[in-house]
């Protein structure tokens, strides 16, 4: 089969390697039907984390069950699924309280910018649909395996409620699943802080109600003058650097809440504002399986359409030209057909 490895920063290669097969009874060997290139993989694809040995890449899959191991009872041969990022059995007492991404088996997917992929705890990671979707929902539901599933946390882990005031720091595929879920959540008013013009109307589109293109200082002004001078109620912070973490604390209000969900480098924040800030955090890695069932079952009723995130499509043997694309910021994410 065909999949993707990268041997360093720059340095992405799509090449014949042996097929994924069945380890554990209880894995199952999906066919993949999309995949895509993460934000987050562009961390080593930079420079940014180190890349030490050649290191298989991907993590967003919805496929066809092709095998399934003796041990797997609810997941069948056939059926089409949406699985997540976080590998978890979803029956530890983690995953009963809804935290499958700190389940006690945790570990992350990879290899998954692939014709075929293991997903070990098929039953517990995989969430089949009835039947086979529309091609035309596959990129949503692609979506909601990790950056709509990670938005929406984002939103969960900020309190938005109906009639918030919410500001929804970066404008990646994450940032644009948190204006959705903001919206969903019956967010009346939603900042999005962008300054790319594309970004910004698929922001609109998806719910946003204002837009700021300033940052720091600037940025923080802008909020406030939005908001009377109080802040919001409700943070999404999607980017993870030390900038955007200070954007989105001085962004809320006295007793708002921050959700992180950008994987933090060099955050350092400063612990006497923070006291002060009265500003509540909570981020991670999102819990995706917990919100999959809701998710799935909005995409297929049209509610969402978080697919709009894929603003360019390649064959997965054009995976470093996927890569160079959205490093360059010429796509905000690009989805991968094998
Ligand atoms: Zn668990």
């Amino acid at each position: 089969m065909r999949a993707v490895t990268m041997y360093g920063p720059g340095d992405v290669r799509a090449e014949r390697c042996d097929d994924a097969k069945i380890l554990r009874p209880t894995d199952a060997v999906v066919r993949t039907v999309a995949t895509c290139v993460c934000g987050s993989d562009l961390w080593p694809y930079r420079g940014a984390d180190p890349v030490t040995e050649p290191v298989r890449m991907g993590h967003e899959y919805v496929g066809v069950v092709e095998e399934v191991g003796p041990d797997v009872a609810a997941i069948r041969p056939g059926q089409f699924v949406v699985g997540s990022f976080c590998i978890a059995d979803n029956t530890c007492a983690n995953c009963r309280n809804g935290w499958q991404s700190s389940c006690r088996q945790l570990d992350f997917m990879n290899a998954c910018q692939a014709e075929y992929i293991r997903v070990p705890y098929a039953d517990g990671m995989l969430v089949a649909t009835d039947g086979h979707p529309d091609a035309s929902l596959v990129p949503s539901l692609l979506a909601v395996s990790d950056v709509m599933g990670t938005g929406w946390y984002a939103a969960v882990a900020a309190e938005v409620r109906p009639g918030s005031t919410v500001v929804v720091v970066g404008d990646g595929a994450v940032g644009l699943c948190g204006v959705i879920a903001a919206k969903e959540l019956g967010a009346e008013r939603i900042i999005a802080m962008s300054r790319n013009e594309t970004r910004q109307e698929l922001a609109l589109h998806f719910g946003a109600t204002d837009i700021i293109a300033e940052r720091g200082d600037d940025g923080v002004a802008g909020v406030q003058e939005l908001t009377g001078g109080i802040g919001a109620d409700s943070v999404l912070e999607c980017v993870g650097t030390d900038e955007s973490m200070e954007q989105a604390v001085r962004s809320a209000r006295p007793g708002g809440n921050v959700g992180f969900v950008g994987v933090p480098h060099d955050v350092a924040l400063a612990s006497h504002e923070l006291f002060f800030s009265q500003v509540g955090l909570r981020g991670g890695p999102a819990p995706v399986r917990r919100f999959l069932p809701d998710l799935i079952d909005r995409v297929l009723t049209g509610r969402i359409d978080p697919g709009k995130v894929f603003d360019l499509e390649l064959p997965l043997e054009k995976a470093a030209e996927a890569y160079r694309a959205m490093y360059e910021r010429r796509a905000v994410k690009v989805l991968l057909q094998p």
